[in-house]
């Protein structure tokens, strides 16, 4: 099904009218409402595209979503105070990309060399086709289009990225499912996504891809055009990051991605800007996550806690997904440096607490 926003007055009602604790609602003064309404972007874009879900739902989050890769210029207004205050940066001066030398990467040391702790480790960045607008604003022959060009890019890896490409359309239920509950696959079950108009034509253009271990694996038209996803089971960071940079410099032989100069890769969703790049392990941290200054620490070290499955699910059996809250205004070896460091210190902070009960007993 086709998806269109509500008319840009009828939104700024909602959201003038409302308490919300997002960005926008900080941010969009009647004036500049006004002043941005009737702007287009050159793919149709609208400020209504952009800011129907933060005019929808009311929740703690930006509040905005890019409808294309122009909308970061033509409602900069809106994007760049967005943008400052989400990554608490001064100015946008987001540096060229730098995964690291090989050296550097081998170097990164396992994260539970012991293999006790880490469930898995995964690293993900997000890419845009530059002569695409984002789904809210893609036609339907857009996305039947990008999915072609994506799965082709896709189907011509080598070596340990070589796989296949599957459209959602034709896999099973069973299959599905299957690989939601493996961690692979995602779900169309977000609300602020679906008002966002992510989910237009939803049976048509969207897929998933992976190599025969499922350690990379590339989503089609989720969030992203694409999702270059690499994982395996353990805390090996090395072994994770290297093929993820490989997949990327592949990638990049084969497509040409959005990019602005201060912002990095354009996503459509702000908070992914810059490198895009989310490092993660699930781990079981049950002491840990029940003292009082979990969250202190958690931001001291810049590390976001997310639930078992991903962003707004619950936390199984005190299992987190801890990753790297920054992404904008470092480099994407830094974002997995940060990364490393946090969860080192929780995993000890684990540690410690299990040695102070058992001596408590
Ligand atoms: P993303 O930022 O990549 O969109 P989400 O929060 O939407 O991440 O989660 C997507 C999927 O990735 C979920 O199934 C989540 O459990 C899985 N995931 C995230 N980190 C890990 C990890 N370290 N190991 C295994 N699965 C993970
Ligand atoms: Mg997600």
């Amino acid at each position: 099904m086709d998806w269109n926003p509500r008319p840009a007055e009828e939104l700024w009602e909602l959201i003038s009218k409302n308490d919300s604790p997002s960005i926008l609602k900080g941010i969009l003064t009647e004036e500049l409402f006004h002043k941005l309404k009737d702007k287009k972007t050159s793919f149709g874009g609208t400020l209504a595209h952009c800011m129907s879900s933060g005019c929808l739902h009311f929740r703690k989050n930006a509040g905005i979503y890019a409808s294309d890769p122009e909308a970061y210029s033509v409602f900069a207004d809106i994007f760049t105070e967005v943008i400052r205050r989400y990554h608490r940066v001064e100015i946008l001066n987001h540096p060229e990309p730098y995964y690291g030398s090989e050296e550097q990467i081998r170097a990164l040391q396992n994260i539970d060399p012991d293999g006790e702790t880490v469930i898995s480790t995964r690293v993900r960045v997000g890419r845009s086709h530059a002569k695409y607008p984002f789904i809210p604003v893609c036609s339907l022959q857009n996305l039947v289009d990008m999915e072609k060009e994506t799965a082709c890019a896709l189907n011509s890896l080598t070596g340990e990225l070589a796989g296949k490409y599957y459209s959602l359309a034709d896999l099973d239920n069973a299959t599905k499912e299957q690989l939601i509950t493996d961690h692979f696959l995602y779900r169309h079950d977000d609300e602020t996504l679906r008002d966002a108009g992510l989910y237009k034509f939803l049976d048509k253009g969207r897929g998933i891809f992976f190599n025969e271990a499922k350690t990379f694996i590339c989503w089609v038209n989720e969030e992203d055009h694409v999702r270059l996803i690499s994982m395996e089971t353990g805390g090996d960071i090395a072994s994770v990051y290297l093929r993820l940079v490989k997949a990327i410099r592949e990638m990049e032989k084969r497509l040409t991605f959005a990019k602005k100069e201060g912002y990095g890769f354009l996503t459509f969703c702000s908070t992914n800007l810059g490198t895009t790049l989310r490092a993660s392990v699930l781990m079981a941290i049950p002491n840990v996550c029940k003292q009082p200054n979990f969250l202190d620490v958690l931001n001291k070290y810049n590390i976001q806690a997310r639930g078992t499955w991903g962003v707004g699910s619950a936390n199984v059996d005190d299992i987190y997904d801890l990753s790297n809250k920054r992404r904008l205004g470092l480099t994407e070896f830094a974002a997995v440096t940060e990364m490393l460091n946090g969860v080192r210190a929780i995993k000890e902070w684990e540690e410690e607490l299990v040695r102070i009960n058992k001596t408590d007993k």
